[in-house]
This record gives C-alpha cells, sequence and structure tokens, in this order.
C-alpha cells in the first residue's frame, strides 16, 4: 500500500532547498523556465556525490563494466532507428473548460468517466500522440535536413558506439558500459518539483549478455541497484522493486523492474531496470548496415548481445535523498531550552559538506588559527566548511539544516591551556546523535575518511 501524500512535508522540503541553496527555479528573475531547475552551491555537491557514488560503484569497483561520456546531438538516423521519432509520445489531452493541457493517463477515472484533475471538468479533447522530443537545427538552415533532436535518453549513444567501446577495452560478455549525461523531454505536465523536469539527467548501464541470460542479469541488476540506493541512506522500508506487467512493458522488453520511491507525494518510479534482448543493436545495425556483432572466440559465432538497462534518474534521486533526509527533532537552544531542530539526516558518504569546523571564539588568534590548520589538513581529502560567526550552538544548528555530519571545535582544551594533556585535541561532534568525542588532531582524517567513504 502507498502512503499517503503528505503535502505539508513537501512545502516545507522544497522551501528549504530555496533557502538553504539547494535548488532554484531556473531563470527565476523572469519568472522561471516550467521543467527547469538550478542547482546552487550545497544542490551542486549533493549531485555530484551521488553521480561520483554511482560511478564508483557502477565501473570502477568493478572489472566488467567500462564508461563513456556521448554527445546529446546526435544523427537524426540514429532517433529515427530507435524508434523514438515515431513512437517516443505521450497521449495529450486538453480540458476545454480550464485549458489544461494534460497527459491523458493523469486524468481522473470517476466511474469509467475522465475528469481534468486540475478543474474536475469533463470537457476534454480526445487524446492526440504528442512527440516528447525538443527539436532542433544543425547549421545555418533550418530545414528537413538539419533537424535533429536533444536527446531524450543517454543510452541511445551507448549502443551507436558499441563497437568502438568493444574494440577499445577489449571486453567479453557480459559486459557493460555507462554513461552520466543529460537527456531532455518535452513533458506535457512537469511537476512535483524536480520529479518529472523537461531536463534532466541520468545515469544509465548498459550490460550486454547472451541471449540465455538475460532474465537472470535482469534479477541481478534489480538487487545490485536496491542495494545501492541503501547505501546512499534511503531506507529499504521506502523501497518498492515493482514487476511491470507484460501489459505495460515496451514490447521489445522480456522482463522489467521499476523502482519506486515513497515520495512525500506518492509512490513514484526512481530508476527502470529493463531487460531490453537485443532490440536497440539490431535496430541500428539494420539501419546503418553496420554490424555491430559479437564475436564470440570460444564458439566462432557471431551474434547481437542482449542488454540489461539499469535507468536511473539523478535529479529523481536527488530529490529522494533530500525527502529521505528531512526531519525534525528536539534539541536545546543557546539557553538550553528545547526548540525545533530540521535535520537533513544525509548519509555521510552523500552530504554535501562532510565537516565544519569551528574556532570557539573568532576574536581569539591561536582558536582561529589552530581552525585554519585543521581546515587544511582535512580539506585534500573532503569539502569542508569553516565558520566562526554566532554562537557556537547556532553554528551546529546552521550545519544540521543542510546535513553536515561532522563538526570539529577548536577550544581552549586544545590549545593546552586547561590540561595539557588535551593539547592538539579537539570535539568531534555527531549530527545524529549530538555526542562530542574528544579526539586527536593528528587522527581526524583518518576517522573522518573511514565514516565518509
Ligand atoms: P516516467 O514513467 O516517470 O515518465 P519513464 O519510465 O519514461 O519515466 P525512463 O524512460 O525509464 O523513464 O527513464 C529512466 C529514468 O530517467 C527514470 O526512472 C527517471 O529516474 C528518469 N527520468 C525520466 N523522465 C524524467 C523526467 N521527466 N524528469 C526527471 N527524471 C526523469
Amino acid at each position: 500500500m502507498s502512503k499517503p501524500a503528505d503535502s505539508q512535508r513537501m512545502e516545507k522540503i522544497v522551501s528549504l532547498c530555496k533557502r538553504r541553496g539547494f535548488i532554484f527555479q531556473s531563470s527565476e528573475i523572469y519568472g522561471g523556465l516550467n521543467g527547469c531547475w538550478d542547482y546552487g552551491p550545497l544542490g551542486v555537491e549533493l549531485k555530484r556525490n551521488l553521480k561520483n557514488y554511482w560511478w564508483r560503484i557502477m565501473v570502477h569497483e568493478r572489472d566488467d563494466v567500462v564508461g563513456m561520456d556521448g554527445s546529446i546531438l546526435m544523427n537524426r538516423a540514429v532517433w529515427k532507428a530507435s524508434g523514438h521519432e515515431d513512437t517516443f509520445t505521450d497521449p495529450m489531452v486538453d480540458c476545454r473548460s480550464c485549458k489544461a493541457r494534460l497527459r491523458a493517463d493523469q486524468l481522473i477515472d470517476k466511474k469509467g468517466i475522465k475528469q481534468c484533475p486540475v478543474c474536475g471538468g469533463k470537457d476534454l479533447t480526445t487524446p492526440r500522440a504528442f512527440n516528447l522530443m525538443f527539436k532542433t537545427f544543425v547549421g545555418a538552415t533550418e530545414d528537413e535536413s538539419s533537424l535533429t533532436y536533444l536527446r531524450p535518453e543517454t543510452a541511445q549513444a551507448i549502443f551507436v558506439q558499441f563497437k568502438n567501446v568493444l574494440e577499445v577495452s577489449r571486453k567479453k560478455l557480459p559486459f557493460g558500459i555507462a554513461q552520466i549525461g543529460k537527456a531532455f523531454r518535452n513533458e506535457i505536465n512537469p511537476r512535483n518539483f524536480t520529479f518529472r523536469s523537461r531536463e534532466f539527467e541520468q545515469m544509465e548501464l548498459e550490460y550486454f549478455c547472451r541471449a540465455k541470460q538475460g532474465m537472470q542479469w535482469l534479477d541481478y541488476w534489480k538487487e545490485e541497484r536496491l542495494k545501492f540506493y541503501e547505501n546512499i541512506g534511503i531506507a529499504r522500508d521506502n523501497l518498492h522493486a515493482l514487476t511491470v506487467p507484460d501489459e505495460e512493458r515496451a514490447f521489445y522488453s522480456k522482463g522489467t523492474y521499476d523502482i519506486e520511491y515513497d515520495f512525500p507525494f506518492g509512490r513514484q518510479e526512481l530508476e527502470g531496470v529493463a531487460y531490453r534482448t537485443d532490440y536497440d543493436l539490431s535496430q541500428h545495425q539494420k539501419a546503418s548496415g553496420k554490424s555491430l556483432e559479437y564475436f564470440d572466440e570460444e564458439t566462432k559465432q557471431k551474434f547481437i548481445p542482449h542488454v540489461v538497462e539499469p535507468s536511473a534518474g539523478v535529479d529523481r534521486t536527488v530529490l529522494a535523498l533530500i525527502c529521505e533526509a528531512y526531519s525534525e527533532d528536539e534539541a536545546p537552544d543557546e539557553k538550553g531550552e528545547m526548540e525545533t531542530r530540521i535535520v537533513l539526516r544525509f548519509h555521510p558518504r552523500i552530504a554535501p559538506i562532510k565537516c565544519a569546523v569551528f574556532p570557539l571564539l573568532k576574536n581569539k588568534e591561536p582558536l582561529v588559527a589552530k581552525a585554519r590548520e585543521i581546515v587544511a589538513l582535512l580539506r585534500p581529502h573532503m569539502y569542508v566548511f569553516y565558520d566562526e560567526t554566532g554562537a557556537i550552538g547556532r553554528r551546529y544548528r546552521r550545519q544540521d539544516e543542510i546535513g553536515t555530519p561532522f563538526g570539529v571545535t577548536v577550544d581552549f582544551e586544545t590549545l593546552g591551556e586547561k590540561d595539557p594533556a588535551l593539547r592538539d585535541t579537539v570535539t568531534l561532534r555527531d549530527r545524529d546523535s549530538m555526542k562530542q568525542e574528544r579526539v586527536l588532531v593528528k587522527d581526524l582524517p583518518g576517522i573522518l575518511i573511514s565514516r565518509i567513504s
């Protein structure tokens, strides 16, 4: 059962994202551009940490995957062969009462009668196919011969470069090609903050294998991907692997899972894991006239490999991470009175800032100098933030709100003024438990690296 939508929680999250610099509306001073978003100073860090961790797990820590980075603009022939030009469409409906433009599958169905979800009107146009690809022209003339599209998925670059990558990497089946990059879809109805955007990023793996092992790899990748989300801090209880029913799968797919997350606005897809058979490579081989076959040295046979594709959205995952991390609890203020504390409980591995360093007082030069020294010690290993303004409790609170997992405070003990045995020690505060431990400055890099990697 999907949890009920929590619009209040979502409003708080959207407001925090803007207030603390995670996500802004694109072109905001001109009234925005629907479906487009900009990531601010903290959002860009979160997004990079996610992409880097995906790359680490999917490419660097494996022997059987290599990466690539394809161009956004490709020959139009790619989109004809892949089927996108003819069939990458959503059914669109207009409401004649309130003029809303809607996706036909998002209408309200009341006892078999379709209604507009905006105004409840029943005067709707019949659905017509709307192609989601953004058109553009390459070169100085704007006609059919120069037409192409902004890519609606990154995967096709992998398929059309399959032979080149196979040759240079000298991989044997099964092996994969991974890519992270922008994709564009002219969504009929962008909504739910960044969830459905018109410009977004994907993290895709095309894992090539033999036909008889396709279904096994499909299940393997579903499990691997679920583990990935758990390892970035998303609770297993909030993740769901839905088996897409036969009638809803793409015709060429033999099996598809949707990995869904319980967003505050409902259970929605984060990632699709699809067994796409040999459809894509076959289409491109047919249309280009170039062989995209694999030569099996053992059996001396040539064939087109099958492929399993885990395809995740960067922006949707960033949004899930923020939704998952958002929490409110109680913490004492400067006077010891309890107040509501907003905390983003990010897993340290994806938190935008890993550690904040504070001198207890900003007007005591030796404290400031020592804190600066610690910043320099940590910076080669992680993103560190130095803050000397305001009461220490307030400084902690500011970091809690943006999810910084660790805080280091340089106090008079650090200078050895009270007890020489404590010289060169600092307090290390944990965001979630708010507990402080005293550690040697020289041990800090080791302790923190082990907790954030
Ligand atoms: P949906 O059904 O939500 O439109 P989809 O099934 O068309 O998604 P895919 O084509 O499987 O999506 O794309 C793979 C992933 O890319 C999705 O799981 C999602 O994370 C991401 N994605 C797709 N469309 C968008 C979008 N408009 N905005 C943000 N992310 C998207």
